[in-house]
């Protein structure tokens, strides 16, 4: 018999989990012709997330979980899991019901027939701020002119990825990790659905602002060095421009002998100068930060327990 895992990254999650389980249940009773596995990646709750967890391990032995030592954020859970769930293949899903556990059986329908990342599109997104859309698009735009791989618009972690997927994901141990650039990374067999986004059930997003900013800025610089080179290239065109405009004062003082009235210009051109430079310096800055952080080579994510044992 196959197995199929369901991993559930869960950060103070208290409020949702007892709404999500018993949907959980309803499908995997639903399906009964394969084995199921939820694994369950507490990361770093701060609430009685870990304690209902053991309560469900104690009626349900399906029920799995690891525990991290702290926060490590949703990408590193996700990693945490990828390396415990033994199925053959694996569906990502949010603890707080924003992905309907109803598409999974379309999934797997999908991955019998041969596809080994079936992907749900979001019609709708759900609730969410104005701003936090717009610029969630804009970011997709950038991403997906200046990367080679296609990295999906309203395509989230919520899959089906088979055993090959899986297994290729663990190999990726960067530490600024970009999981949905990865998934295209890693190519495979895709297959794409459609569903509409609900809200969240209960509990709020746990993402701020300044944690998606930062995801944002991972996502370009670790599928793209296309802003270094846009820095190659703002310098050339502004030095070509003082070369043009150098000549210009030249002629205008040698040719015509106009007294040259230089200080409201030479303080633009310094600022304007400077504020490239410093800009570059900037971007730079941004892609050997990851550089420093890479090269410590350390864990991406810290175990306590699996399953209150040992970890792996
Ligand atoms: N999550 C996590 N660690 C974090 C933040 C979030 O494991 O540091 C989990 C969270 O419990 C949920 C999923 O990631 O299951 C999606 O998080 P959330 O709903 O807050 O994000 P959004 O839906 O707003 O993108
Ligand atoms: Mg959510």
């Amino acid at each position: 018999m196959k197995k199929i895992s369901v991993l559930i990254p869960c950060h103070n999650e208290e409020k949702s989990l007892p709404l999500l389980y018993p949907e959980l249940v309803k499908l995997m009773d639903s399906i009964s012709n394969y084995e199921w596995e939820l694994m369950f990646v507490n990361d770093g709750s701060t609430d009685g997330t870990l304690e209902l967890l053991r309560q469900l391990r104690q009626q349900d032995q399906r029920v799995n979980f690891v525990d991290l030592s702290r926060n490590f954020g949703k990408e590193a859970a996700m990693l945490a899991g990828f390396d415990y769930v033994t199925g053959d293949c694996m569906v990502i899903i949010d603890a707080d019901l924003q992905d309907p556990p109803e598409l999974i059986p379309e999934m797997i329908k999908w991955w019998e027939q041969g596809y080994e990342d079936v992907y749900a599109k979001r019609k709708t997104r759900g609730r969410e701020s104005w701003l936090r859309k717009r610029l969630s698009l804009m970011f997709y735009r950038l991403l997906q002119s200046s990367s080679r791989f296609d990295v999906l618009q309203n395509v989230g972690d919520f899959r089906l990825l088979d055993r090959s997927c899986i297994n290729a994901l663990r190999q990726m141990r960067e530490s600024e990790r970009y999981t949905k650039g990865m998934y295209s990374w890693i190519g495979f067999k895709k297959k794409e659905i459609e569903f509409d986004r609900g809200n969240r059930v209960a509990g709020s997003s746990s993402w701020s602002f300044r944690q998606l900013f930062s995801l944002a800025i991972d996502g370009i610089t670790s599928f793209t060095s296309l802003p270094l080179r846009i820095s190659t290239v703002v310098g050339f065109i502004v030095s070509m421009l003082a070369f043009i405009y150098m000549i210009y004062v030249f002629i205008k003082a040698l040719i015509w002998g106009d007294p040259v009235q230089g200080y409201p210009s030479l303080v633009i051109l310094l600022l304007f100068l400077g504020g490239i430079q410093l800009l570059s310096l900037g971007i730079i800055g941004e892609y050997i930060g990851r550089i420093y952080n890479e090269t410590k080579n350390r864990p991406d994510y810290i175990v306590r327990n699996f399953n209150d044992e040992k970890p792996l």
